[in-house]
């Protein structure tokens, strides 16, 4: 086993689970066993509850500009240990080492935004009456949590972490399973830069731990980042408990490609889309609408798809059972009668032979009814579906049940707008494969892709992680006024 094995981290210190059940952390680049990561029990919560209650009165009296001082220091250790940071992502996701920096510069750039937030949670003050003011401040929820999928190690955390915590909450933080170390990492960094014990925890665990976060009673805020099958079960149970909830699900984002689209432009971004992380992005491309005579634009997809090598410029999916899911979903439209351009089934790396790679994959002649146009594959695979007009291609497009992000590729200004106006999601890209926003613009899709109010990053965050104090103030109380007069 490369690494120790994982422990949680409650008020500063790496302590044992409670139980013995673990399980195994193993690398998708080549099936190396990393690490063994515990099943944590609701004791276990418990204690971290406790520690990050004993925290909060601390850490939510100082002053904003005092608690983003720890933030200052973070991003830089974030910056000065990048490369170590990029590699443990890559080896523990698969993802290909520039995509992992790429993920860490992400990390950075929300820090970076959390550091800003004095100037953005200054609240407001107005005399309403003579001598009479309302204000209003951004005061701490308490204990808060955050639990995080496979797919981003480093940045779904780091999503949350600088915010919750800038904003005075403390934290308990739910990894994925299947990629628990990054978080190990970044506890450590967060001491080294200075932040009081307790105010950010660790617990490790599966479906178990997710349902005691939202069963607990110290814990008022739960943010999380998955499947929507799972979103869904958190939202309710969370909220049924009285807590706010802000669940972001899965995604089935729809491209969609006009006759006039700069062909080079258009198919390497189609392809960087569909194969980045590869595929297993919230934000990926996954169903491209053809509209109209765009052939000469889909044999240049062919020809980028064709440059994108397994274990080369292209990650490993995250285990063998994903790579057979993704597989079988390939063969289910072979079957079904659509067109496989580019076949990434049976890639092999050599060297790697137990790691799980699938290589990138063109589907033509998809039709709206097959799983691979309705369902979310999280592979490297792009299912082409024709279309004649453009509201053809939104009708497709608004009949998907999520709505993270969709995308137009056009020279025309003006049907850009239209597709802007008409498309069911909540980022939308203009000749932009992965319109993620970047900061300070907030992250979240709509519909099945996200259950709760407001968005999980930029401005929006401040909302979800803080309460409303208003207070009505009479400055003259000898004075015979009315306060509404
Ligand atoms: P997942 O839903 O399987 O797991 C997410 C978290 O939920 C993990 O921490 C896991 O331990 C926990 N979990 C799993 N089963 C559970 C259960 N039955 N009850 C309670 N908790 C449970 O997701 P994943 O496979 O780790 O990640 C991939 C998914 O995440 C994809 O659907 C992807 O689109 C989505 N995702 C969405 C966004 C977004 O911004 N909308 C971002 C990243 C990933």
């Amino acid at each position: 086993m490369k690494y120790q094995p994982i422990q949680n981290y409650i008020n500063g210190v790496f302590v044992n689970a409670s139980g013995d059940q673990h399980m195994e952390v193993i690398s998708p680049l080549d099936g190396t066993l990393l690490s063994t990561v515990p099943l944590s029990s609701s004791k276990d919560l418990d204690n971290a509850v406790k520690a990050a209650e004993a925290a909060f009165p601390a850490w939510s009296k100082k002053p904003i500009k005092e608690r983003v001082q720890v933030f200052f220091r973070y991003k830089y250790l974030l910056e000065q240990n990048l490369k170590e940071l990029a590699e443990l992502c890559s080896e523990e996701n698969g993802k290909t080492y520039g995509e992992s920096v790429a993920e860490i510069e992400k990390c950075i750039e929300l820090t970076e935004f959390a550091t800003s937030l004095p100037q953005l949670v200054t609240g407001e003050v107005l005399e309403v009456s003579r001598g009479v003011e309302c204000r209003t401040e951004h005061v701490p929820l308490g204990v808060v949590a955050s639990i995080s999928p496979f797919n981003f190690p480093s940045m779904v955390p780091n999503w949350t972490i600088p915010n919750a915590i800038a904003l005075g909450n403390c934290m308990i933080i739910k990894p994925s399973e299947k990629v628990p170390l990054s978080s190990i990492r970044l506890a450590q960094l967060l001491k080294e830069a200075g932040l009081p014990d307790g105010v950010f925890n660790i617990i490790n665990g599966d479906a178990t731990i997710v349902e005691a976060i939202c069963d607990h009673p110290g814990i008022h805020a739960v943010s999380f980042v998955g499947s929507t099958k799972i979103a869904k079960l958190v939202y309710r149970r969370a909220t049924s408990n009285y807590k706010r909830c802000l669940a972001l699900g899965g995604a089935k984002n729809h491209l969609m490609v006009l006759p006039d689209a700069k062909p080079e432009m258009t198919a390497q971004n189609v392809a960087a889309s569909m194969s980045g992380c590869a595929g297993q992005r919230c934000m990926a491309a996954s169903a491209m609408v053809a509209v109209g005579q765009v052939d000469h634009i889909i044999e240049k997809i062919c020809e980028e798809a064709r440059k994108i090598v397994p274990g080369e410029n292209l990650g490993a999916v995250i285990n063998k059972e994903s790579k057979e899911r993704i597989e079988q979903y390939i063969s289910q439209a072979e079957q079904q009668g659509a067109k496989i351009l580019v076949d990434g089934r049976n890639a092999k790396v050599a060297g790697k032979e137990n790691g799980t790679y699938v290589g990138p994959t063109v589907i033509d002649y998809v039709k709206p009814e097959m799983s691979v146009a309705k369902e979310e594959i999280f592979g490297p695979v792009i299912s082409i579906i024709r279309t004649n007009t453009v509201d053809e291609a939104l009708t497709i497009e608004n009949a998907n049940p999520y709505g993270n992000a969709a995308s137009v590729f056009t020279q025309n200004g003006g049907m850009a707008r239209y597709i802007i106006e008409r498309a069911s999601a909540g980022m939308i890209g203009v000749n932009v494969g992965v319109p993620v926003p970047r900061e300070p613009f907030s992250f979240g899709g709509w519909n099945e892709s996200k259950f709760g109010v407001g968005d999980i990053t930029g401005k929006s965050s401040i909302e979800f992680w803080t309460k409303l104090k208003k207070s009505t103030i009479k400055w003259n109380p000898e004075a015979g006024v009315n306060w509404m007069s």
